[in-house]
């Protein structure tokens, strides 16, 4: 029997752990996937941790996989085919048959969002299976290597942006630049909002201004929703960071209906006053990623857009290592894996 690499966590909290796995066959509705990269993200900690409904042990992480259709399995629409270039994300499938799903509240699918490295196992490994409806085309031009972030992380900025009710010339302001913050004021600034990049220090704002962005404000040296007032106020931002009271103290400089989006995920608070909500219509709203069509989408336009994540590779080996350099917080700015041995 072929066997191939896979990298798993083996029990709930335990190590990534390089193990040797018989290679998997595709089931009914499914297609397997010769990994290129993975990137790591935030969340695959939270697979390590328990921190999702219904985690089986062992469990292979990663949803920001690229790769080629290796196999086809039965049932399987006759537009995928082997050979093809795709990517999975985090959301691979959902029941469409529920009352949500019927609303196209896909997000929202009562019998559970199938959750790419999560509900089954994901990208850290030289193949792996995926529901076709998870799969996205990845452009030509693209490398794996490169577009593996925007899997997730490019996912989640492009698709929050292109729903925060923003127009083109409106301001908006990106709130953190990391390894999501980085990807928005490209894109915000290539959908052709004016871009407001908002970090603590000094240090980030050559680089905003160099990814695009018009204006930064250092929200340290300054009052965020002061600074965002005197330039007319943002119609949207887009919140990257966890940091509760980060968020909260942007709200003041939304303009009239201005949303604010928030893509970090943590169970801090954010503490709005109910006067400078309900003075302007101001809104705070939560953005997960998007579908395998957001992906698709994210994809082509990243691609003719320029738009590109800035990337650390480790090979899959070291994925434990490279893991704790996400999490050190010190990566420009996505940490991916790549599979060639
Ligand atoms: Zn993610
Ligand atoms: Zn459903």
């Amino acid at each position: 029997m072929s066997t191939m690499r896979a990298v798993q966590v083996a029990r709930l909290g335990g190590p990534l752990e390089l193990v040797e796995r018989p290679i998997p066959e595709p089931g009914p509705g499914h297609v397997r996937i010769k990994v290129h990269a993975c990137g790591i993200c935030h969340s695959d900690v939270m697979v390590r941790d328990g921190h999702l409904p219904g985690l089986q042990y062992p469990r292979v992480p990663g949803h920001e996989v690229i790769g080629v259709i290796d196999k086809v399995g039965p049932d399987v629409a006759a537009r995928w085919t082997e050979g093809m270039r795709v990517g999975v994300g985090w959301h691979a499938w959902h029941c469409g048959e529920c009352d949500p799903c019927r609303r196209s509240q896909f997000f929202a699918c009562e019998t559970g969002v199938q959750v790419t490295g999560a509900s089954f196992d994901g990208g850290y490994a030289d193949y792996m299976i995926a529901p076709a409806r998870g799969l996205a085309r990845l452009p030509e031009t693209l490398s794996a290597r490169e577009a593996a972030p925007l899997m997730c992380a490019g996912l989640t900025t492009f698709n929050a942006l292109r729903h925060c009710g923003a127009r083109p010339s409106d301001l908006v302001g990106i709130l953190g630049i990391g390894g999501l913050g980085h990807l928005g004021v490209q894109y915000a600034a290539k959908m052709g909002f004016r871009v407001a990049a908002i970090a603590r220090g000094q240090d980030k704002e050559p680089l905003a201004h160099e990814l695009g962005a018009s204006y930064y404000i250092d929200s340290q040296a300054t009052d965020p929703a002061e600074e965002l007032a005197k330039l007319g106020g943002a119609q949207a931002i887009i919140a990257t960071v966890t940091n509760g009271p980060a968020m909260a103290a942007t709200i003041g400089g939304l303009a009239p209906l201005g949303r604010l989006m928030v893509l970090g995920a943590s169970a801090e608070p954010i503490e709005a006053s109910s006067l400078a909500l309900l003075s302007a219509r101001r809104a705070i709203e939560g953005w997960y990623s998007g579908t395998s069509i957001d992906a698709e989408d994210t994809l082509t336009f990243s691609s003719y857009a320029g738009v590109q994540s800035m990337n650390e590779y480790y090979p899959l080996e070291r994925a434990d290592e490279a893991l704790d350099r996400m999490l050190s917080g010190k990566a420009r700015f996505r940490v991916v894996l790549t599979m060639e041995s």
